[in-house]
């Protein structure tokens, strides 16, 4: 893969496999030391969404350093949180203007669940504690956000030391092969979720949390409008909090600043992190619904809080890389180079067989690679395609992002999401590897080539 071998490492991830060392990043682009260049086809995971060594940024960021890079926030306020929690708020749907600082997507996760709980406990529903969620889902590693993650490869070994919470089926409705509409089929997967805080109990079901276009655990799914409208209706119905998890689709990644505007929903609480720092620095934010935050003050103050919240480096950063989406127009062009880019990917899938679904918005896109694309049956798991075809674009200098997911029905599926600022000409290099990338797997495995 690269002629330098990286030295020896103290460090330790999830594998053993050992990845060439980091020189520079640019735009979409990243370098490594031995001056290869990789087209950054999933920002990371799906994190930088303004692109990488943003100058404005970097000048914000140096001029906060030079004043100030820590206070306790227990002892003093800052501007740059300040201002921050101001234009975030803004973005918001009417009402969720209270906003609490983290420094990524788990704390994010964790503090909607303890501020949910907490909501309860200050208005007299001490007994409602359960949060449902989705199969397959992401909402993060630490064990609370843990707990609500469909993903059995990642929850199974860690299940008797969490609550584990209940869980309704992800609505991947491109692999159901009835003959519904897709307004009945998104009823049908809504129901799932009313039929379960039924048999929980109603009085003991405090929240439900969705990511609302599918993350890295679903590959960019998305739902049929029906399904949305159900949902909210049967949160207001049991009195229940709706959570999103936008930690992937904030901050314009879906060509919305919230993926909730799509179908305009009105969380109470929603999470945010990856494209909100854009991967400057680590920050989230979970943002909630006065009405939720006033009765949890008023009872006290949130028992919650982490050492480095509303670090004001973090939020220069933060204040930034918004301004930098609105001074940019982002949010428009990922919904415009997303629209093209899907396409091209549908374009791929008339001349590659073994793509059965190219799904998403905006720019949050995926396919998925399939045996039959008649039954979806998925390709047989030692082939692991997912990690091949990483593995040939990776080679051509294209980053890409995959999973194979679990839980019922398995499949290989592929992230395409580069930063927001991907112009035409990277949108052509990104298809263009691809399908080299997809010929050379093709051949290798003998899979249907098509023409
Ligand atoms: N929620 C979602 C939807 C995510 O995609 C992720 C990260 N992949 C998280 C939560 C957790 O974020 P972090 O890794 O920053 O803790």
């Amino acid at each position: 893969m690269n002629s330098i071998t990286p030295p020896p490492s103290n460090l330790f991830y999830q594998t053993r496999q050992r990845r060439p060392l980091l020189s520079e990043a640019r735009g979409v682009y990243i370098w490594d030391v031995d001056g290869k260049r990789y087209l950054d086809g999933s920002s990371g995971a799906m994190v930088v969404n303004i692109g990488h060594g943003n100058e404005r940024v970097l000048a914000a960021m140096r001029e906060q350093m030079a004043k100030a890079t820590f206070g306790y926030r227990l002892h003093f306020e800052n501007e740059p949180a300040e201002r921050l929690a101001l234009l975030t708020a803004e973005k918001m749907p009417e009402g969720l203007n209270r906003v609490f600082f983290v420094s990524g997507g788990s704390e994010a996760v964790e503090s909607a669940i303890k501020l949910a709980r907490q909501w309860a406990v200050a208005t007299g529903h001490g007994k409602r504690w359960k949060i449902i969620s989705r199969e397959p889902s992401y909402h993060g590693a630490t064990l609370g956000a843990l707990a609500l993650t469909g993903y059995a490869p990642m929850t199974a070994p860690f299940a008797p030391m969490m609550r584990m919470m209940p869980k309704v089926p992800a609505p991947r409705a491109y692999l159901d092969r009835d003959n519904l509409s897709d307004e009945a089929r998104g009823l049908k997967y809504a129901e799932t979720l009313r039929d379960k805080i039924i048999e929980e109990g109603p009085e003991s079901v405090l929240a439900f949390i969705m990511e609302p276009v599918g993350g890295a655990s679903t590959g960019a799914l998305v739902a049929p409008d029906s399904y949305y409208r159900r949902i909210a209706e049967i949160c207001d119905e049991f009195g229940i909090l709706l959570i999103l998890d936008e930690v992937m689709t904030g901050a314009g990644r879906t060509g919305k600043f919230l993926a909730a505007e799509h179908w305009n929903l009105k969380p109470d609480i929603i999470a945010l992190s990856k494209g909100f720092a854009s991967g400057y620095v680590p920050l989230g934010a979970m943002v909630a619904h006065e009405r939720v935050v006033e009765p949890v003050l008023a009872a006290g103050g949130f028992i919650h809080g982490y050492t480095y919240a509303g670090n004001p480096l973090a939020c220069a950063a933060g204040l930034a890389v918004l301004q930098e989406i609105d001074h940019e127009n982002l949010v428009r062009r990922a919904e415009t180079t997303g629209a093209a880019l899907k396409r091209e990917l549908e374009g791929l899938m008339e001349r590659f067989p073994v793509i059965g679904d190219v799904r998403g918005t905006g720019l949050l896109l995926a396919f998925e690679l399939v045996a039959d694309r008649q039954t979806m049956q998925p390709l047989p798991k030692e082939i692991e395609a997912h990690v091949h075809l990483v593995e040939e674009a990776y080679k051509r200098g294209l980053i890409i992002y995959s999973r194979r997911t679990r839980g019922g029905i398995e499949g290989d599926h592929f992230m395409i999401c580069p930063p927001l600022i991907a112009d035409e000409t990277h949108i052509a290099e990104i298809v263009t590897t691809l399908e080299e990338s997809l010929t050379a797997l093709v051949s290798r495995f003998g899979l249907p080539s098509g023409r």
